[in-house]
C-alpha cells in the first residue's frame, strides 16, 4: 500500500498539468494614467500570480489579464474600488483549454489512422521535429534543415532553410519566440509547406525564391515550448535559472541588445517581461543573433506573435521615428490590406511604442539597428474571445491570410533590393 501511494504520488509529480479551473480572464479598461497606475501596481503585485496578457499602455488601450480563480474576488473589489471597468473575456480558463486538449486527441486519433500530419491541430515539439525532417525528405532540391545552436535545457534548434542554390539575400521568418502562442507555430508549419509547395507553381513564390532565399525557424522557444505541453499551457518565456531567483525565465523578446533593460521592460526575474541578466543572455535569442550576423545579407526579418491583430515596426524603445519610417507605415498599410482581403480580418498598424506600448530589448528593433531595414512583428488573431488558446479549426484561416501578407512584404523586399 505504501508503494502504491508512493507510487502514485511520483506519477502525480511527473504528470502534474498546472490548471486553471475557475480562473478568468478579465479586460480592464483604463480611463486616464491614474487608473493605468493602479493596474501597473497590481501587475507588480507578484504574490497574486496575476498574469498580464496586455500590458498597461495608454489611456483607452484595454488590459487584459490572466486572474487565478484564488484571489478573483480580491482583484475584482480591488478594480471596483478603483472604479476601474472591466468585462470577463473568459470565465473559466480551464474550460477552454479542456476543450482544447479535446481537438488534439481526436486530430491525433485520425493523424494515426491515416498516417498523415494534420495541420489543423496543435503539435508537440517532437512532432513538429519529425514533421520537419519529412518535409525535407520531400522537397530535397528546395528545403535543408539548418541547426543553429542549442536551447538554455540542451534541445537543438532549427531552421528551415528554402533556397534555390547560392547563398542569396536572405528573409528570415520566425514563429513561436513566446511558446504559449500557440497559433504562430500552427502558422509556422502551414508557411512553411505553403513555400515547399508553391515553388515552381506560384509564379510571385517562384520569383522571390529565384531572386531571395527564406528561413524559418518554427519553435523560437523550444523549452518554453515543450513546457506549454507537460507542465503549464501558459508559458511565455524561456526556461533558464536565474541566479539569486526561484523564478524561472527570460523574455525572449525583451532580451535583444537594443534599448536593452528600459522601462518596457522588467527587471524583475518573476516578471513575464523579464529582460534577462544582460544582452542576447538567452542562448535562444543568442543563435539568432550568430546566425544572422553571419550571414551578413539578411534584408527582412518577420517575428510572429499573437494576440492582438496587429502589424508593429520599430521603434518599440523609443518615440523618435526610424529613418524609413514612411516606407514601412506604407507596407505596412499594404500588408495589412492584403491580409483582411481573404477573411476580412482587420489588423491595426504602426510603430510598436504607438501601436501597443513601449517594448525594450525586441527582436525587430535589434534588427533594424542591425541594418535590417524590413522589420516587423506580426500580432496574429484573435483581439480577445480566445487570446491565446485560439480554436485549431481557425489554423488553416489564419496561416491563409498572414500568408497574403508575408507575400506582399517578401514581393516587396525583392522588389526593393537595397
Ligand atoms: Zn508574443
Amino acid at each position: 500500500m505504501k508503494i502504491l501511494i508512493a507510487f502514485s504520488v511520483f506519477l502525480a509529480a511527473v504528470f502534474s498539468h498546472k490548471t486553471f479551473v475557475g480562473d478568468q480572464v478579465l479586460r480592464a479598461h483604463p480611463k486616464d494614467n491614474a487608473q493605468l497606475n493602479i493596474l501597473r501596481e497590481l501587475e507588480a503585485m507578484n504574490h497574486l500570480q496575476v498574469d498580464y496578457w496586455r500590458s498597461p499602455s495608454k489611456p483607452n488601450l484595454p488590459v487584459d489579464m490572466r486572474v487565478p480563480n484564488a484571489v478573483l474576488q480580491q482583484v475584482k473589489i480591488f478594480l471596483e474600488s478603483n472604479s476601474i471597468d472591466y468585462t470577463i473575456m473568459i470565465e473559466d480558463v480551464q474550460e477552454l483549454l479542456d476543450q482544447e486538449q479535446e481537438q488534439i486527441k481526436s486530430a491525433k486519433f485520425h493523424e494515426r489512422s491515416t498516417n498523415s500530419f494534420s495541420y489543423t491541430t496543435y503539435h508537440t515539439i517532437e512532432e513538429i521535429y519529425r514533421w520537419i525532417d519529412s518535409l525535407v525528405m520531400d522537397y530535397p532540391k528546395l528545403v535543408s534543415k539548418i541547426d543553429i545552436g542549442q536551447s538554455y535545457e540542451g534541445r537543438p534548434i532549427y531552421a528551415l532553410k528554402f533556397s534555390t542554390g547560392g547563398n542569396k539575400p536572405a528573409i528570415w521568418i520566425d514563429t513561436g519566440i513566446h511558446s504559449r502562442e500557440w497559433i504562430t507555430q500552427a502558422t509556422g508549419i502551414w508557411t512553411a509547406k505553403k513555400i515547399a509547395s508553391s515553388y515552381g507553381v506560384d509564379s510571385s513564390l517562384t520569383d522571390i525564391l529565384d531572386n531571395m532565399d527564406i528561413f524559418l525557424e518554427i519553435v523560437t522557444n523550444p523549452d518554453g515550448y515543450a513546457y506549454t505541453h507537460s507542465t503549464n499551457r501558459m508559458w511565455r518565456k524561456t526556461r533558464s535559472i536565474n541566479v539569486g531567483s526561484s523564478c524561472v525565465g527570460v523574455d525572449p523578446n525583451r532580451n535583444w541588445n537594443a534599448g536593452f533593460g528600459g522601462p518596457g521592460s522588467s527587471s524583475n526575474p518573476c516578471g513575464e517581461t523579464y529582460h534577462g541578466a544582460y544582452p542576447h543572455s538567452e542562448p535562444e535569442v543568442n543563435s539568432i543573433v550568430d546566425f544572422i550576423l553571419a550571414h551578413g545579407n539578411v534584408k527582412a526579418m518577420l517575428t510572429i506573435h499573437s494576440y492582438s491583430q496587429m502589424l508593429l515596426f520599430p521603434y518599440g524603445y523609443t518615440n523618435e521615428l526610424a529613418p524609413d519610417h514612411e516606407e514601412l507605415m506604407e507596407l505596412a498599410k499594404q500588408t495589412a490590406t492584403a491580409l483582411a482581403s481573404l477573411h476580412g480580418t482587420k489588423y491595426t498598424y504602426g510603430t510598436t511604442i504607438a501601436t501597443i506600448y513601449q517594448a525594450d530589448g525586441t527582436t525587430t528593433d535589434w534588427a533594424y539597428n542591425n541594418g535590417i531595414k524590413y522589420s516587423y512583428t506580426f500580432e496574429l488573431r484573435d483581439t480577445g474571445k480566445y487570446v491565446f488558446i485560439l480554436p485549431a479549426e481557425q489554423i488553416i484561416p489564419t496561416a491563409e491570410e498572414t500568408w497574403l501578407a508575408l507575400m506582399t512584404i517578401m514581393e516587396h523586399v525583392k522588389d526593393h533590393p537595397y
